[in-house]
């Protein structure tokens, strides 16, 4: 964080140009620096030791900080055990039958954490890592916004009215057809 915090505003834009909306992610670059030294000392170890709800509750309160960015930062940065709903998460999820079309952030997050989430700290924050990972790679690879399911490790678990042989739905609802 001291290179974040020391650059200028306009040297860190350049430095992040390639990114894409680089000012805008500079100015939250900043801001994020700037609650780490007034909160924690500038101590991301001593943020990333407080419960993880009320941490999240904080970062949700940063100028550009939504669900998605406070649980990317909380489950890669901080190595805690949070999912990250993003949108091949939510694509897949949907396209298998395992939750509804507009299901909301935290009901998502909830479900695949009650799911995965039996096992100590830093082991879930590595499924939650995996998974997450795993989830983009089939995204990027099979699952955009036309599904190319040949050929997709995901096709075996594919509800069968999408052309598969399963129903299936998270964790201990699991359902075979
Ligand atoms: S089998 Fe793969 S491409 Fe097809 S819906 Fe499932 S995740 Fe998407």
């Amino acid at each position: 964080m001291q290179g974040i915090r020391q650059v200028a505003n306009a040297e860190l834009e350049q430095l992040i140009r390639p990114s894409g909306y680089f000012r805008q992610k500079s100015a939250r670059l900043k801001t994020f620096v700037a609650y780490a030294d007034e909160r924690y000392g500038g101590s991301l170890s001593r943020m990333f030791s407080q419960p993880v709800e009320d941490l999240r509750d904080q970062l949700l309160k940063l100028n550009g900080v939504g669900r998605e960015t406070a649980d990317a930062i909380l489950l890669y940065a901080g190595k805690l055990p949070v999912f990250v709903v993003d949108s091949y998460a939510r694509r897949i999820f949907e396209r298998h039958g395992i939750l509804p079309a507009g299901a909301k952030y935290e009901e998502i997050r909830g479900e695949v954490e009650s799911a995965l989430g039996k096992n100590g700290v830093s082991e879930r924050a590595e499924h939650f890592n995996e998974f997450h990972a795993l989830i983009v790679e089939a995204g990027k690879r099979h699952c955009g916004s036309v599904a190319k399911c040949d050929g997709c490790p995901l096709q075996p678990l594919l509800p069968a009215k999408f052309g598969g042989q399963v129903q299936r739905s998270i964790g201990s609802r699991a359902v075979k057809k």
